[in-house]
């Protein structure tokens, strides 16, 4: 074959996908010169970015003046059980205000407090209110404000057009070759480096707040590329999902509810957050209803309610109620916020959640209180990346956003990847210039290379028999949600490797015949091929994480381990198959440590 066929595209840097994360790397780059194109599987202004709701994390300290950048550090290590990465989390804390006073200028209209400030809330896991928001459709107001600035910045869009895999010249990035999804036809972009920012993938559930689009496909590129991936045992459940009426179960909740007053209940209506405080967070929560009605009320002396806790514990809180037999009729527990707030507040505070539950679910949720549970929200683990530059073992690859990992150790809070996107965007665009203008040889991408990606697409296409790819997806799915899920045993997690390897197969064997053209059913199996890679590489480090930590939760392995500290787990991939293996955690500076320790007197002001 020759590829002088295929349509051919030339940027300097690539950006793959179209979230805050991307369309914040593609500015960095353009507004240095360079030709820039960043491409998404969907329309421009449709990533999940757009979907986020609750707010950004940045310790502007306009509510409440005692915040600041060590503080908003010491919670982000906290909340991620000092697993994230030291520099990774630092650099995030120290730049998220400048990033959001930067879309300020750029256009974004945050709620204002009332001296004319940008307006901050209250979520779980951040010692102040510190969540820049517009109501519950932060995101929406983000991606707005980065695409309108980004389309006058010469960056050239591809819509509707997805990465398949990355060519390489000598292990070098050389080009990515992706289709149309609209004709099925082949593109070859050429180009010096590329910015992965594909987000998460959370379709490998079965219950999750994430769109179709997130298969892990930057994940699974990268990997096939030669690059490691990092903490992928970690994989965030946020507390509340609908998960009522089944059409829409795992749709999110933001947590904003909570932020803004929101309790939860039981069936018995015991308000039993307050059962489940750890140790480690006892001497920051508020111990009584009363106490958690001041906090509410703007009592600066009194301690947060339990409901903020984070994602992980309020998580596993809400799965034990139901296990004890005091869940809600659908299986999760109320979430009243009726009891606590005018359905005035509640309506300007929460206007997205007080549609949803009305469209969707026939409640009012300004008189009636939710039913939600727990639902696959978020990658902690991700393309393992340099702290300082984004840049990924493999040269030229660079990754942000959601799609890496290292910044949020084993929990992430909430807010913190929407400031994490703007932070890392920016870097890995910065990096990924100065890689550029260091490279020195003529990079090709050869004809064998393409050729095998093709082959291998197409095979699915002129395939007459072989398996539906929709219920492979489905079954995958099935295997995560039971087997992968918010506990986790080595038996059920053999037992889900076991399954895994098993569906490989039917991967490999999936069949849509028909033309390119408007074929979902070949869109489908192309997203397979990563959706297991990421399946198999969250289940073996699961397997190796022998403790609970965070977001992993295993029943076999109670509580932290001692030396759960000293190491990260990476995946990658070698002649034998894939490989999960500890790495040596690097030994903070003093300076970080102390501040990640210290206590919040010693760090406030
Ligand atoms: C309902 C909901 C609410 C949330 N609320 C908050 C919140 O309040 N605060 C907060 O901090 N976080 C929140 N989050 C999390 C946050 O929104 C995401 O983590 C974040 O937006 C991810 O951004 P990203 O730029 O990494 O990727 P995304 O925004 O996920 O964008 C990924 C892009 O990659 C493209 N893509 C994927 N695969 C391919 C491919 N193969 N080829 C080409 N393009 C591809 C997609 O089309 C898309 O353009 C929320 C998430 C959800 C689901």
């Amino acid at each position: 074959m020759d590829y002088s066929d295929i349509q051919t595209i030339e940027h300097d840097i690539l950006v793959v996908g179209a979230g805050g994360a991307g369309i914040r790397a593609a500015i960095e780059c353009a507004q240095q010169g360079l030709s820039t194109g960043i491409i998404s599987k969907s329309l421009l202004g449709k990533a999940h970015t757009v979907m986020a709701e609750g707010g950004i994390a940045a310790s502007l300290g306009n509510v409440d003046s005692r915040d600041n950048w060590k503080i908003h550090f010491r919670d982000t290590m906290r909340g991620g059980k000092f697993l994230n990465q030291w520099r990774m989390a630092e650099l995030h804390a120290k730049q998220a205000p400048d990033r959001v006073r930067e879309l300020e200028e750029w256009g974004a209209v945050f709620d204002r407090t009332d001296n004319g400030l940008i307006n901050q809330r209250n979520f779980g896991g951040h010692r102040y209110p510190r969540l820049a928001h517009v109501g519950d459709r932060t995101g929406l107001e983000i991606i707005r404000t980065l695409q309108d600035f980004c389309i006058h910045q010469g960056i050239s869009t591809h819509m509707e057009c997805t990465g398949l895999d990355i060519v390489l010249d000598d292990g070098r990035v050389a080009g990515l070759l992706a289709y149309w999804r609209e004709t099925g036809r082949f593109v070859l972009f050429k180009t010096k480096a590329i910015i992965m920012a594909t987000g998460g993938g959370g379709k490998a559930w079965k219950v999750t707040s994430n769109s179709w689009e997130y298969t892990g496909d930057g994940l699974g590129m990268a990997y096939r590329a030669g690059a490691e991936l990092i903490d992928m045992e970690f994989t965030q459940f946020h507390p509340t999902g609908m998960v009522w009426p089944p059409s829409v179960k795992g749709i999110l909740v933001t947590e904003g509810v909570r932020g803004d007053g929101g309790i939860l209940l039981n069936s018995e209506g015991t308000r039993f957050m307050f059962n489940y405080i750890p140790e480690k967070f006892a001497s920051e929560t508020a111990d009584s209803e009363e106490e958690a009605a001041r906090w509410l009320a703007g009592d600066k002396e009194a301690r947060r309610p339990p409901e903020l806790l984070t994602r992980d514990v309020v998580a596993r809180s809400i799965k034990k109620e139901v296990e004890a037999g005091r869940g809600s009729p659908n299986g999760g527990a109320f979430l009243d916020i009726a009891s606590r707030r005018s359905a005035e507040f509640i309506k300007h505070k929460l206007p997205s959640m007080y549609h949803q539950f009305k469209e969707l679910a026939e409640i009012d949720i300004t008189v009636e209180p939710m039913e939600v549970g727990p639902t696959l929200h978020y990658f902690m683990g991700g393309i393992r990346v340099n702290s300082d530059n984004q840049q990924t073992n493999t040269p030229g690859l660079f990754a942000c956003g959601e799609c890496a990992g290292g910044m949020h150790g084993a929990n992430r809070l909430g807010g913190n990847s929407l400031s994490d996107l703007l932070v890392f965007g920016k870097l890995a665009g910065d990096g990924a210039i100065q890689y550029v203008n260091s490279l020195m040889t003529e990079l090709i991408c050869k004809n064998e290379d393409i050729s095998k990606i093709i082959k291998k697409a197409t095979a699915i296409l002129k395939s007459d028999e072989g398996e539906n790819p929709y219920l492979v997806h489905e079954e995958l799915q099935n295997i995560m949600q039971n087997h992968v899920g918010i506990v986790r045993t080595e038996e059920e997690l053999q037992s889900g490797l076991n399954k895994l390897d098993k569906i490989k197969s039917d991967i490999n064997n999936v069949f849509a015949h028909a033309s390119a053209q408007y074929n979902p059913g070949w869109n489908e199996a192309l997203d397979l091929k990563n959706l297991i890679i990421i399946s198999e590489a969250v289940t073996r480090a699961a397997i190796l994480r022998q403790e609970s930590r965070g977001a992993h939760t295993r029943i076999d392995f109670e509580g932290e381990q001692k030396e759960g500290l000293d190491y990260n787990i990476i995946v990658k991939q070698t002649d034998k198959g894939m490989l999960a293996e500890k790495i040596k955690r690097e030994t903070p500076p003093k300076e970080l440590k102390d501040i990640a320790y210290a206590s919040l007197e010693e760090l406030e002001g």
